[in-house]
């Protein structure tokens, strides 16, 4: 596994990343991208970083929504397909569903089936990797559409909440990458 932070980006893009208290529920500490998406450089700095990492995979998975916004400009960026990984009920087609637990509440996430060739190599984006359970939830869907999930890849990570270290012990192959330290 490759350490947090590793990815090549200023830190201080961090600065953009603002905090709201209490949103979307109390005790809830938001970090809102939306600062830095505005932000001309500082959004294809990151696109970039990501990038980098895109060689080694086939597709790009991005996560519904914010993951969206990154994994379908990497994906551009890098000459490989998208894979939405949806919430419930919003891709057309036959759908592998997982439930998982939120820091604020329960979800559940789907991605296509049958769709993209088997044992395909996947890069899974997303904003921010928090407790983990979506990033799990996505790592267990790539794995039952029959693909191979060789990395994810995160904007920012919230320590103290654990993810990372949950899908390492679960998922001890897998690398997790992050752009910015909390
Ligand atoms: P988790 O499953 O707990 O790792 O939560 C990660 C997912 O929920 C990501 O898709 C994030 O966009 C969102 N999320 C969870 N906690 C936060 C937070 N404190 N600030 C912003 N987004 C969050």
């Amino acid at each position: 596994m490759i350490g947090p932070y590793d990815l090549q980006v200023d830190q201080s893009l961090g600065k953009l990343i603002r905090v709201i208290p209490d949103f979307p529920k109390p005790g809830i500490i938001f970090k809102d991208i939306t600062p830095l998406l505005s932000n001309a450089s500082a959004f294809k700095s990151c696109c970039l970083a990501f990038a980098e990492l895109a060689d080694q995979a086939e597709y790009i998975a991005g996560i519904e929504a914010r993951g969206f916004i990154f994994g379908s400009v990497v994906a551009g960026l890098s000459g490989k397909g998208f894979i939405p990984i949806r919430k419930s009920g919003k891709l057309p087609g036959q759908t592998l569903s997982v439930d998982y637990d939120l820091e604020y509440g329960t979800a559940s996430l789907e991605i296509h089936k049958g769709l993209i060739p088997a044992d395909s190599k996947v890069l899974i984006i997303d904003d921010v990797i928090a407790t983990g359970g979506t990033a799990s939830a996505a790592v267990d869907l790539v794995i039952a559409a029959g693909l191979i999930p060789i990395a994810t890849a995160f904007l920012l990570e919230i320590p103290p909440l654990g993810g990372r270290s949950r899908i390492a012990s679960k998922y001890p192959k897998l690398q997790i990458h992050t752009l910015l330290a909390e």
